[in-house]
């Protein structure tokens, strides 16, 4: 990482608690997403005079899940402070969330992320976790900058968030994505959040160069995003400071290609936190978080030890695939359905789940849970696999078909292919085929790997369903 040493990247994630069913100080539905406009309010989120917040207590319990995930030091006792600024979005003309100063506290104080990059093992520092109310969504009708208005949708207002913040510890986008990729495979873990739904994990990215001020890059909504966004600010900041410009702290938006400046001498003081008067100091005790604590499902870690131990999974592999919950229930599945696989089946239904199958999950941007995937359809592959009855090549092309549920012997029999492994006629193929090439067969003597070209040359006679196994031996004997 010695390009990046003097980068300094800190991180604050707004999680949104959409496993929670109403909002954090009121009981209107969470549930926004697709409802129509402003139809899930009342006085409360609507911030109208007079009205009393009542805080969830469900959205403690899962806030105190996510402080065992990450480890942290719970406040047992803390109250809810007033943010105040005006937005259109924030009709209160506050925000009410937590302030880890003047006396208040947040909900949970420390913690830690374990990170690996380029096979280094790295400890993410978390400054705390709190709780706060998110704001309305305002909807601008085609972009930000062509729209002739902006529309403001309530139904947003007053839904739990948890904001995760770290310590300025990473030092480069590659950590940030890392530390991104395990926080949310930890929140999906937990059953609070999922975090695949638009809007549902929201990131702030703080960056400065050594020595300089910070800028902060605001509500950016994918890791990939956070990694450019990252990226673009080092390479701006760098020749700013190379030009001999000074850099201020601002807060800046992220355009897709670009960051641009937003507002400038924006600090904490500003926002003249003040203790939330209309609600009471919140309390927990031992008991409550040790009954969350007995309650709190396996982690991401503990799983990938899990795998390591039971499936003779290698390190890497149990990593990745234990990433998304989603899938490493999927490969779970599949595993109890078939009592006969050994360490090879696992690793190869394994290698399906995270190369073929993900990569189709990603080109089409959707998860396996809203895929017609089943389990029993990846082991019918890795038995076909392991019986030699299909090339991984001609397995590979039935990944189409395969996500539209249907079963492998059926796409088997529509497709007609499979492994040809009649010696007699893989002779004939390959006698043509070096009759046909006879450079490259001349060429053999002098260079073995010329053999693969022929080889290629037999599975493409075959689409794909000459043995290759017994096509290079055969070749090799009538080369002899
Ligand atoms: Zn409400
Ligand atoms: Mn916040």
């Amino acid at each position: 990482m010695s390009e990046h040493e003097d980068v300094i990247i800190g991180l604050e994630i707004h999680i949104q608690l959409t496993a929670l069913k109403t909002k954090l100080f009121c009981s209107c539905s969470s549930d926004y997403r697709g409802k129509a406009p402003n139809t899930h309010t009342c006085p409360i989120c609507l911030g109208l005079p007079g009205s009393l917040p009542v805080t969830n207590e469900k959205a403690i319990k899962f806030a105190t899940r996510l402080a065992l995930a990450l480890k942290c030091t719970i406040n047992e006792r803390f109250y809810f402070f007033r943010k105040n600024y005006y937005y259109p979005d924030l009709p209160k003309g506050f925000q009410i969330s937590q302030y880890n100063r003047a006396g208040g506290k947040a909900f949970a104080d420390r913690g830690v992320i374990e990170i690996e990059v380029d096979g280094n093992i790295k400890e993410i520092q978390l400054n705390r976790i709190h709780l706060e109310e998110d704001p309305a969504r305002i909807v601008h009708e085609g972009s930000i900058t062509t729209s002739p208005h902006a529309l403001i949708d309530y139904n947003r207002s007053g839904t739990t968030l948890i904001e995760v913040v770290s310590e300025p510890d990473m030092r480069s986008p590659a950590e940030a994505r890392e530390y991104l990729k395990q926080l949310m495979s930890i929140v999906q873990y937990t059953e609070i959040c999922d975090p695949n739904l638009e809007g549902a994990f929201r990131v702030d990215a703080n960056i400065s160069i050594k020595g300089h001020d910070r800028s902060e890059v605001k509500n950016i909504n994918s890791i990939k995003e956070v990694e450019n966004a990252l990226s673009y600010e080092i390479k701006r900041q760098k020749l700013a400071i190379k030009r001999g410009a000074i850099l201020i702290q601002e807060t800046r938006h992220w355009d897709g290609d670009k960051t641009i400046s937003l507002r400038t001498k924006e600090f904490e003081a500003d926002y003249r936190y003040f203790p939330e008067q209309d609600l009471v100091p919140f309390e927990t005790d031992e008991q409550f978080v040790d009954k969350i604590r007995i309650k709190l499902p396996e982690m991401p870690k503990e799983r990938k030890e899990r795998y390591q131990r039971d499936y003779l999974l290698n390190e890497f592999d149990a990593g990745i695939l234990v990433l998304d919950k989603q899938i490493a229930d999927f490969f779970e599945e599949g595993i109890k359905l078939e009592k006969s696989f050994r360490p090879e089946e696992y690793k190869l239904y394994c290698n399906w789940l995270m190369n073929q199958v993900s990569r189709w999950l990603n080109e089409n941007n959707t998860n396996i849970a809203n895929t017609k995937l089943k389990p029993e359809q990846i082991v019918d592959i890795v038995k076909a696999l392991k019986e030699n009855v299909i090339s991984s090549k001609i397995a590979n092309s039935f990944i189409e078909e395969m996500m539209k549920g249907t079963s492998i012997q059926e796409i088997m029999k529509k497709s007609g292919k499979k492994v040809i492994s009649d010696e007699n006629k893989l002779e004939s193929l390959c006698k043509e085929v070096i009759k046909e090439n006879p450079k490259i067969a001349a060429d053999y003597k002098k260079n073995p790997k010329a053999i693969q070209a022929l080889k290629g040359k037999v599975m493409g006679k075959t689409r794909g369903q000459a043995d290759p196994k017994k096509t290079e031996e055969l070749l090799k004997i009538l080369l002899k």
